[in-house]
């Protein structure tokens, strides 16, 4: 890695350090940026895990400015590269955040999918604190479903287990349990259970005092604002409306200061409710009409819906049937919109979801095209060398073959010093062959070839010069001392234990020789080697015939 990379590498990690900064402090617009900034630059490092991290940390912001469909397709890619490096537990977080933008787009199937896979994970790593959160994660999907009793049971579950977590787990659980008391005790009020709701709220009350508390000591905007909106709700519900409209007052203040448009907007909803528990119909339209702007500026849909019922409620109790239907059916208009926009979100998402694929399976593919290119560059490479040593050895004794002679003789001459061939060949041997077998002939050829060897320098060559012939190349010796050498070789030959391969086997070799002198070329010397040979065999074999010319 060069300089430049690694300091572009460090400021990745300074990118994201400011990106989390900043969203530790709500400033979500700002902390977007940064995370950008710093996928784009890992993207380009190829830095897989800055990639990962910084779309991570630009989806929890996405989410928070309302940007849902982009945090999505953030923690998709983010998903897949967390994968590829193995990371579990990323991947269990990355889903378990996922399924909160899939939730405000209404995707609730595929946010209890992303969440069943995230449980998977959690359980396989024995990880509590992942469940934790998953479990978290799974009662606001609940709730947003509108399944309060099965939200408070997942909620319920992780709030037993938030003991020794950090400040920003107790805040989350404790103000989802809160929110969803909101709704729990209207419920149970419905039902007529006043016990129930009382107590539902009793404690409610506590948790998010606990967690504005927290959101303070926190410094967190965003925390202190959505709690202090689930107070207020949660004291209108006991009867403090003073209490209520205050609290929920600093919440909106808040909103609008940050930029939480969708906090507002619930916020102007909330008190346009109390307004109209306070029989102020005027006012309380008049908030709502404001809440619906707010909620359209957000893109958020689903409040915009619930602000058109209300609205459609509050000019009823108004007295005014006209405005009431036509805010109805605005109502009923939006929520088609909404099944429309969730169908073509899906149609997008499964777009995405393709390329993901696709690029996987590109990535995998040309991996796999370099490994087999490799592979037969190496097998074509092994092919060579087999070809080559085939080309210039022989199989039978692994010595050099005639071929290489050809090529390695000329070369030993052109070097200039004495230079004498030998040719050997093994006397009767048709008669091993008859007499013992075959296989016992190549026995013979491979130990003589041996024998050979042992006796000779590594600068000196040993070949096979045909079926049962050797060639010997004595370097730098002249034609007495190669004589003495030839004779070496015979006499071992001759004397080696060959009964012990088969009982009454008999082996020895006859020799012609020949030195190579400056008047005549190569050929003549193996010729004249060749003579000689035929010669020695003819005087009674096992013996070495080079006489001086
Ligand atoms: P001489 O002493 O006159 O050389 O008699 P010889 O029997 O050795 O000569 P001849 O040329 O009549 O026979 C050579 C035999 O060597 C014939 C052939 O079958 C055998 N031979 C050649 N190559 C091989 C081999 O690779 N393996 C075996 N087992 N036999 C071989
Ligand atoms: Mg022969
Ligand atoms: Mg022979």
């Amino acid at each position: 890695m060069t300089t430049v990379q690694v300091a572009e590498k460090r400021s990745v990690r300074a990118l994201l350090a400011a990106a989390e900064q900043r969203r530790l402090a709500g400033d979500y617009r700002s902390g977007c940026a940064a995370a950008r900034e710093a996928a784009e630059l890992a993207a380009a490092l190829g830095d897989a895990a800055g990639h990962a991290e910084a779309l991570r940390s630009l989806a929890t912001q996405l989410l928070r400015l309302g940007r849902h469909e982009e945090a999505v397709t953030a923690c998709r890619t983010a998903v897949t590269e967390l994968e590829a490096l193995g990371d579990a537990s990323g991947v269990c977080e990355v889903l378990t955040l996922q399924a909160l933008p899939l939730t405000d787009l209404g995707m609730h199937e595929e946010a209890l999918d992303v969440l069943a896979r995230a449980r998977d994970i959690a359980q396989q790593l024995g990880n509590r604190d992942l469940l934790y959160w998953v479990h978290n994660r799974t009662g606001v999907v609940h709730g947003s479903m509108g399944d309060r009793e099965l939200s408070n049971d997942y909620l319920m579950q992780a709030l037993r287990m938030v003991d020794g977590m950090d400040d920003e787990a107790r805040f989350c659980i404790l103000n989802n349990v809160g929110d969803n008391a909101v709704h729990e005790v209207a419920r149970l009020q419905g039902l007529g259970d006043a016990k129930g709701a009382e107590a539902t709220l009793t404690d409610a009350l506590g948790y998010v005092a606990e967690a504005l508390r927290l959101a303070r000591a926190a410094g967190h905007p965003f925390r202190e604002s959505i709690s202090l909106d689930n107070y207020g709700m949660l004291l209108a519900l006991a009867g403090d409306l003073d209490g209520a409209a205050r609290l929920i007052e600093q919440s909106r203040q808040i909103a609008v200061r940050a930029g939480y448009r969708s906090l507002e907007s619930g916020a102007l909803q909330h008190q346009a409710r109390i307004r109209l528990m306070r029989g102020y119909h005027a006012e309380a339209i008049e908030g709502l009409l404001l809440a619906l702007d707010r909620a359209r500026e957000a893109g958020e849909k689903t409040m915009a819906m619930e602000v058109l019922r209300e609205l459609s409620d509050a000019y009823e109790m108004a007295g005014d049937p006209v405005a009431a239907l036509h805010h109805y059916r605005a109502f009923h208009d939006l929520e088609r919109e909404l099944h429309n926009q969730v169908a073509a979100a899906r149609a997008r998402m499964a777009a995405h979801h393709f390329e993901l694929d696709n690029a996987r399976l590109e990535a995998e593919n040309a991996r796999l095209e370099t490994a087999l290119h490799r592979a037969r560059s190496a097998e074509l490479a092994a092919d060579n060398l087999l070809w080559q040593r085939q080309a210039t050895e022989d199989a039978l004794t692994g010595l050099p073959n005639r071929r290489y002679v050809d090529e390695r003789l000329p070369k030993l001459a052109a070097a200039g010093g004495p230079l004498c061939v030998a040719l050997a060949d093994v006397d009767l041997f048709k008669r091993v062959n008859d007499e013992y077998g075959h296989p016992v002939g190549d026995e013979v050829l491979r130990r003589i070839a041996t024998i050979l060897l042992e006796h000779v320098r590594d600068s000196d060559l040993v070949a096979r010069f045909g079926g049962e012939e050797f060639l010997i190349a004595l370097n730098a010796t002249g034609l007495q001392d190669a004589r003495a050498k030839c004779e070496l070789l015979r006499a071992n030959v001759a004397a080696y234990p060959w009964e012990h391969l088969r009982p009454g086997l008999r082996v020895t070799i006859s020799l012609g020789l020949a030195e190579v002198t400056g008047t005549g070329t190569l050929a003549d010397a193996i010729n004249l080697a060749d003579q000689r040979l035929y010669d020695a065999k003819r005087s009674g074999r096992n013996r070495v015939n080079g006489t001086q010319i």
